[in-house]
């Protein structure tokens, strides 16, 4: 998975940080990530996405994401055994020959997985990106997106650390937890490695 930020305009307007935010914007790349994960990307609604298209890219020897709970696993159906990596390179070589018999690449590609990686371009003004930074950090969030939106803070807190330096999950931007029962109880380490943002992803 790769992140980049492709371009950002922040006004230099003094005082009232919320209407710095929300004339600010920043465009991001982000590529290499799964199909699933770009479509939780998308349900964020005031922003502006451009995402590659299957309808007219062939997705030939298409590349996919591997989630490390599905890695090594070997799964029985029928007496035969078949690792994820198997499934993919079925529906790879089912979507070729689809597209060699003339199939539209846009019918050709139903048979993609979920796990077919995308690449997406997407801007968002400041205040839209600390509200899907505060979601998409926390612990709650699936670990894809959430991935990229720790990538996404890391390269912001660099390039803005006033603007971005109390950004992170709720625990941490707010200082409590708005999850309720589904609270991870994690807060103390959640704070902790936003403090820094370092390390590894935990
Ligand atoms: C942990 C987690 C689990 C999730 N699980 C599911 C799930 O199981 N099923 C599912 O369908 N979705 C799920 N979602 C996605 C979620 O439902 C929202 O679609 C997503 O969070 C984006 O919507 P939003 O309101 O947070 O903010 P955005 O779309 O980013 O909008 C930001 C804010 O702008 C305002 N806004 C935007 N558009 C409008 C509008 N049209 N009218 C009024 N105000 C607007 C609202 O104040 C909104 O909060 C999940 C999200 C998270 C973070």
């Amino acid at each position: 998975m790769e992140v980049l930020l492709l371009s950002e305009n922040v006004p230099p307007l003094e005082g009232n940080l919320k209407v710095l935010l929300r004339h600010s914007h920043f465009t991001f790349l982000v590529d290499g990530i799964s199909r699933a994960c770009s479509h939780q990307l998308v349900r964020h609604r005031p922003a502006s996405y451009s995402q590659q298209s299957q309808r007219y890219v062939a997705m030939k020897n298409f590349p996919y994401v591997i989630p490390e709970s599905v890695r090594k696993k070997k799964v029985e159906i029928e007496g035969k055994t078949y690792s994820y990596n198997d499934v993919m390179m079925f529906i790879g070589k089912f979507y070729e020959a689809l597209v060699e018999e003339e199939v539209p690449k846009e019918d050709a590609r139903f048979v993609l997985p979920n796990a077919c990686t995308t690449r997406i371009v997407f801007t968002m003004n400041g205040e839209e990106l600390i509200h899907f930074l505060r979601l998409r950090t926390c612990t709650r969030a699936q670990w894809e997106i959430r991935k990229v939106a720790i990538k996404m803070l890391k390269i912001l807190r660099e390039k803005h650390p006033s603007l971005f330096k109390s950004v992170g999950p709720n625990c941490y931007y707010l200082g409590y937890c708005t999850e309720g029962k589904k609270s991870c109880g994690r807060q103390k380490e959640m704070k902790a490695y936003f403090s820094s943002l370092c390390k590894e992803m935990i």
